[in-house]
């Protein structure tokens, strides 16, 4: 395989992406992907949870516009897929949600380490002046912990997120990665190679080398995702990304269809 499927891109739904899934899907053929999924942000059970995110009504809508991409695209195999938020409490609309479609895999993301406060949130970075970094990392591993243990999700998406403005605990944080990894493994769940972190100020791939070393020694499956909110960005830096997961032992990555899971050479 020459590059892996790009399993993360979003469209203008989520309120803060441009380009349609067929613009997405052009790009991917151009720079010679052969397979790609979009995973946009899905809708919360309360319309106003936020404001960077489909809503419900529009569900139907989004898988009729990765369809229309499936069809104007047929050399190209395009995954239907959701990037869905994990929190504590939402298990229930998250199984409901699984039920609606026949999606091929979903992201589990954690963006919040409150009911209201998105790590990743360039809005709300003075919430970094009120807490701890070591403090904020433990609660957002705890929470990356129980959901691959939840058995929701496929993937776990960018799995160290809150490096994303480049503000890091002094601590080593290596038992949280341990047992999340831990966690992982157990599940059967992947996790994500995600290049978006370069395009950050903390300038590096999510995860580190250090988890994705961890993750490899447990075994843990690998997918790759550039976190496309623009058709430009579709595969970009995954040269790099490729170049990592090898260069820690990793030989294969992973593909989804219809939540099954295929390891195919890397
Ligand atoms: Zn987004
Ligand atoms: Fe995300
Ligand atoms: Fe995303
Ligand atoms: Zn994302």
């Amino acid at each position: 395989m020459s590059l892996p499927p790009d399993y993360h891109m979003h469209t203008p739904l989520c309120r803060h992406a441009t380009g349609e899934p067929v613009d997405y899907a052009r790009r991917a053929v151009e720079i010679g992907l052969t397979e790609i999924g979009f995973s946009d942000h899905s809708p919360m059970s309360r319309e106003d949870f936020d404001n960077w995110r489909m809503f419900d009504r529009q569900l139907d809508e989004y898988v009729a516009k990765v369809r229309l991409a499936q069809k104007e695209f047929p050399q190209l195999t395009i995954r239907l897929a959701l990037e869905v938020d994990y929190l504590p409490g939402h298990e229930d609309w998250i199984r409901k949600l699984a039920a609606r479609h026949p999606w091929d895999y979903f992201i589990g993301s954690v963006h919040y380490v409150s009911e209201t406060w998105d790590v990743d949130n360039p809005a709300k970075l003075s919430e970094w002046k009120k807490r701890d970094a070591y403090e904020v990392w433990k609660i957002y591993f705890d929470r990356l912990t129980l959901a691959a243990e939840s058995k929701l999700f496929d993937i776990i998406g960018h799995a160290d997120l809150p490096k994303k403005f480049g503000i890091r605990p002094a601590q080593d944080c290596t038992p949280f990665y341990e047992k999340f990894l831990d966690a992982a493994a157990q599940a059967g769940c992947a996790i994500e190679l995600n290049t978006a972190g370069l395009r950050k100020p903390c300038e590096e791939i999510y995860p580190s080398r250090d988890l994705l070393q961890l993750a490899f020694e447990k075994m843990v499956p690998i997918t790759f995702g550039s976190d496309a909110h623009a058709p430009a960005e579709v595969g970009l830096n995954f040269a790099e990304a490729v170049a990592l997961a090898r260069s820690v032992g990793y030989a294969e990555t992973t593909r989804f269809e219809k939540r099954e899971r295929e390891s195919v050479w890397l």
